[in-house]
């Protein structure tokens, strides 16, 4: 419902939990990045209506599964390379800039936070980064524009120069480890907050959803913005269901 000043009561909620936070913490996933014309997973028309994944396993085991990987990678949907920033990550961006949000964890590979103008310290990508790739072995980090040049050519899978090893993209598959660094950062800034927001995420990919039940348990707290209903909106304090960019940009006062 809007009120005198214009706001929804949702936007208005908002807006007040970041007026009296200390510290918040950003949670993002894919939601996030479909106003940049990037699709989520779950959503109709996401990806996974159209590809079932690779794991990590049958990545490693097979070469038919990594021309496959490598296929849907330099195919216009596993494309990210284009993508720019929407109103939702400039508005994170300003609270960053702020000084009301000291990170941002995102499941996000596409690396959308950082070309919003996020200090690459204050983003916390638990599922990597999508914009590059790395060796499996060394960790050496390849650059994609070689790599596709190669594969398109006559589908050359990458091989690493340094070891012989396999190369990836630098995200974490299903089956893959997660990266240790980040899910610390992620665990003792989420312990640290005091106001904790979740955007864009159905909430269903374990360890990263933790974070936000962790979040609440600790004493935060708990917002969820989302476009559908999420596995943990009966824990939070505030559900805002609807797009991220106007709300958000609403709430923070960003166009
Ligand atoms: P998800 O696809 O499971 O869920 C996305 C959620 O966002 C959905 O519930 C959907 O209703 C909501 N949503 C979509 N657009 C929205 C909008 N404009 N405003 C508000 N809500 C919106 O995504 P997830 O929870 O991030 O998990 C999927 C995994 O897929 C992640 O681990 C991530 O690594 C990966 N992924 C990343 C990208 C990316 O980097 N942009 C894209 C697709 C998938
Ligand atoms: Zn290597």
């Amino acid at each position: 419902m809007s009120t005198a000043d214009g706001l929804d009561d949702d936007v208005r909620a908002l807006r007040s939990a970041f007026d009296g936070c200390s510290r918040a913490v950003v949670f993002t996933g894919a939601g996030i990045s479909t106003e940049s014309g990037i699709p989520d997973f779950r959503s109709p028309g996401g990806i996974w209506t159209k590809f079932r994944p690779i794991d990590y396993a049958e990545f490693v085991g097979s070469a038919d599964a990594r021309l496959e990987y490598w296929r849907r990678r330099f195919s216009t949907v596993g494309d990210m390379v284009s993508a720019e920033p929407n109103r939702g990550h400039m508005a994170v961006a300003h609270l960053v800039r702020q000084g009301k949000v000291t990170s941002v964890i995102t499941q996000n590979i596409d690396g959308l936070h950082q070309a919003s103008g996020i200090e690459e310290d204050r983003v916390i990508e638990l599922h990597g980064n999508a914009t590059y790739a790395a060796c499996l072995d060394c960790g050496a980090r390849h650059e994609l524009a070689a790599i596709r040049e190669a594969f398109m050519d006559d589908e050359t899978l990458p091989v690493c120069g340094v070891c012989g090893g396999i190369v990836k993209s630098a995200t974490i598959s299903f089956g893959q480890a997660m990266p240790q660094d980040a899910m610390a950062r992620a665990e003792s800034e989420t312990l640290a907050a005091d106001l904790f927001v979740a955007m864009g995420s159905s909430l269903v990919v374990f360890p990263a959803a933790g974070f936000p039940a962790l979040a609440k348990q600790n004493g935060a707290q708990l917002i969820i913005v989302n476009r559908e209903p999420t596995d943990l909106d009966d824990m939070a304090d505030l559900v805002i269901h609807g797009e991220i960019g106007p709300i958000l940009g609403a709430a923070v006062g960003v166009n």
